[in-house]
């Protein structure tokens, strides 16, 4: 096979309005100023944003752009575009002009009507603007539609409410920012000017077979699979994790990392997941804001190349039911402009005072929101996903590990640590292999909030999510703790003092919230409820912790979202898990009543005709009796329990509170859903394959 050669660093970042094409395109003066809005917040001149529009302009035009749109995340989870031409009114010649104005690249205005606003703005109240976010580069895109200049927007209402996830998670980064600078000033840091977030996000992912996903009624409507016997073979021989990666697989990967790569997007890490047809992609981390986009750009990518090669990619947390499901783990830690990481311990932490402070703070603020930043993993798809022994637990903990948990137990016992555990030397016990330091730390992999050494690992986020919800909330919950600390340390006589007797309060009050163990055990559940952490099973169960008193308190104190925004946010997640599960009972209703049982039926006539010409010829048809019956009954069971589905459907579509409704959903239609699976997924065993309507989870899993 001849093989095209790549340059990573002749493409990288070739489609994007990146710094370096900012300093070759702007005059300096704008330039300058342009920075400055980034970096410092300051805000944008009307005269810059026209020159950086016509340069911006000019710049896609040479890529060959078309359109330019305003991209931005509404919330619906997913992205938003409408594309104009830079067509401007025709000169009297009759030829184009071609135009874009600093007006046209700072606001737009969508009919913000048919966007979820949960009640904030009704039908007739419909203006709604999208602003320029400059902090995340546009970017020039190619696909079908040609190629379209995209700028990352914010999304409000007229009356300024956010109906986005950008805003928020702007703003929280900028609450974030202030009080970690803060901190830095108390323990004489008077250089660093800013404190970012920084994020990495891993992407788990599915790929099948387009032509037989196309068969499929629940992976189209769904995302998911809602009926499906287990294969022979599933994950049991963890031969697929890190296994070699098939050549239509690894061709999908090239593609993706080059397009991504093009975007600016730092595409690493590429590996087989747990579950068969399962891979993985992993960025290098970068700003907050800007990793929430480069991640949903990336979930688009993939999308996209993969039908292109005749796959679809699923991005559902759980496609398959039986095999592992995917998530996004969403690693965090806090960065300064002159590269200071505040959640590096260094080698000794015992004597790290500012990163104990940093980190019992964190303590403090998982503790304390554990219900929030549960809620932010909240969607439907990982309902199927949380909780079972292959994610996290549904429970918040944190994984400490063994350095950081001594140098803890120290603090609570004696107010004082002393020493740290170090990791000394990895023997292999081969000469021919190199002797290295290992980490003090090991892994723990079924901990849903883990410290991997100079980050901390959030590992509830489904797949299929935006990490902006998260990212708000740990963010958001750690400026309140920074901020809290502050309040008493700044108006401390004795610094010193003051400050040791912070980490040994907050390390001690907030133990509970730590826990090194195995997640995935009984006995941690058990063990959770006795120290009061919060067990919110389901995404019905975790909304509530958006509106509470002390939700409320955080997130307006920080001027993060209104009451009134929260209130919002809270409906439309409880809409949005009814509207859900509806499609999906409908999937399944369609499916069974409409291919399933009519393919069992045939196959019961089938079977019939069989067991008379048996009888006729006089020979023993016990075989066919014995099947017949089988199916016969099964079907039965299932023709049942797909009225009861229709019903309790129906029944929930006239529930006019959205709570009420997204709690019948649960209670009762959720539990039909899988009663009618539990007898077709039994008849997918005994029905003959020529009849079953559609390929078994064996033809989707292992045969892409
Ligand atoms: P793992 O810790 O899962 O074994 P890596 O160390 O490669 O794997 O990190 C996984 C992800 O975490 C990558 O996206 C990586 O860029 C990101 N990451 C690494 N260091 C940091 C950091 N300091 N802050 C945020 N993300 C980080
Ligand atoms: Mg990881």
């Amino acid at each position: 096979m001849s093989e095209e050669k790549i340059s990573i660093t002749a493409i990288f970042g070739e489609d994007v309005f990146n710094d370096t094409v900012m300093q070759e395109r702007l005059p300096k003066k704008v330039y300058k100023e342009l920075r400055k809005t980034i970096d410092e917040g300051k805000e944008l001149d009307p005269v810059v944003a026209d020159v950086v529009a016509e340069a911006m302009k000019d710049w896609a035009l040479e890529k060959g752009a078309t359109h330019y749109t305003h991209w931005f995340q509404p919330l619906t989870g997913i992205t938003a575009e409408k594309h104009d031409s830079f067509l401007a009114p025709p000169r009297k010649d009759g030829r184009a002009i071609l135009e874009f104005s600093g007006k046209e690249l700072i606001k737009s205005e969508p009919d913000a009507s048919s966007f979820p606003s949960g009640g904030i703005r009704s039908t007739f109240e419909a203006r709604g603007y999208t602003a320029w976010d400059c902090t995340s580069p546009a970017f020039v895109r190619h696909d079908a539609a040609g190629a379209i200049l995209c700028i990352p927007t914010a999304f409000c209402s007229y009356t300024g409410e956010s109906l986005d996830m950008k805003t928020p998670l702007l703003r929280s980064m900028e609450a974030l920012n202030v009080q970690a600078l803060r901190l830095l000033r108390l323990f004489g840091n008077t250089t660093s000017k800013k404190v970012t977030p920084s994020v990495g996000a891993e992407q788990e992912y599915f790929l099948v077979d387009r032509d037989k996903f196309l068969k499929r009624k629940d992976l189209i409507y769904t995302g998911h699979t809602l009926f499906g016997a287990m294969p022979p073979k599933g994950q049991e021989l963890d031969d697929q994790y890190f296994g070699a990666i098939r050549e239509r697989v690894a061709s999908f990967m090239k593609a993706i990392n080059e397009e991504l790569w093009k975007l600016g997007v730092s595409a690493k890490t590429q590996h087989n997941e747990v579950a068969p047809g399962q891979h993985e992609l992993a960025p290098i981390y970068s700003d907050c804001n800007v990793a929430v986009d480069h991640n949903q750009l990336t979930m688009e990518v993939m999308k996209k190349v993969a039908e292109r090669q005749g796959m679809m990619c699923l991005l559902h947390e759980k496609p398959f039911a039986g095999v592992n499901g995917s998530g996004k783990h969403d690693n965090w830690s806090l960065v300064t402009d002159d590269g200071i990481n505040l959640l590096d311990p260094g080698a000794t932490p015992h004597d790290n005072i500012q990163f104990l402070v940093v980190l019992t703070c964190i303590l403090k603020a998982v503790d304390e929101h554990a219900d929030l930043l549960r809620e932010s993993a909240a969607n439907v798809g990982n309902d199927y996903r949380l909780g079972a022994n292959e994610a996290p637990p549904a429970i918040v903990s944190v994984f400490l590990g063994e350095q950081l948990q001594d140098v803890l137990s120290q603090l609570i016992s004696t107010g004082m640590a002393t020493s740290s555990k170090q990791g000394g030397k990895l023997q292999t016990g081969v000469s021919t292999l190199p002797d290295f330091m290992k980490d003090a730390t090991d892994r723990n992999r079924t901990s849903p909030f883990a410290f991997t050494g100079n980050k901390f690992e959030f590992r509830m986020v489904g797949s299929s999510a935006s990490i902006a919800a998260p990212n708000i909330v740990l963010n958001t919950i750690t400026a309140e703790a920074f901020a809290d600390a502050c309040d008493i340390l700044e108006k401390a006589d004795d610094f010193d003092m003051a400050v040791h007797d912070l980490i040994k309060e907050y390390a001690t009050a907030h133990q509970r919230i730590v826990f090194n163990g195995n997640g995935y055990s009984d006995e941690w559940v058990e063990e959770a409820e006795r120290r009061g952490l919060p067990n919110l099973k389901g995404m019905v169960d975790a909304i509530p912790s958006l509106t509470t008193e002390k939700s409320v308190k955080l997130f307006t104190r920080f001027k993060i979202f209104t009451e009134a925004e929260l209130e919002s946010r809270s409906e439309i997640k409880y809409e949005g898990y009814s509207k859900e599960v509806n499609i999906e009972a409908r999937t399944m209703i369609d499916m069974a009543s409409k291919s399933i049982i009519p393919a069992c039926l045939k196959y019961s006539k089938a079977l019939a005709d069989i067991v008379i010409s048996l009888k006729e010829a006089g020979v023993d048809g016990s075989a066919a009796r014995e099947i017949l019956s089988e199916v016969n009954e099964l079907t039965n069971e299932a023709q049942k329990a797909l009225q009861k589905l229709v019903q309790d459907d129906e029944k929930s579509l006239a529930i006019a509170d959205v709570k009420e409704r997204a709690l019948f959903c649960r209670n009762n239609v959720k539990v039909d859903m899988e009663e009618l699976r539990a007898p077709i997924d039994r008849l997918e065993m005994i029905v003959d394959k020529e009849y079953w309507p559609m390929p078994s989870y064996g033809d989707m899993l292992f045969e892409v």
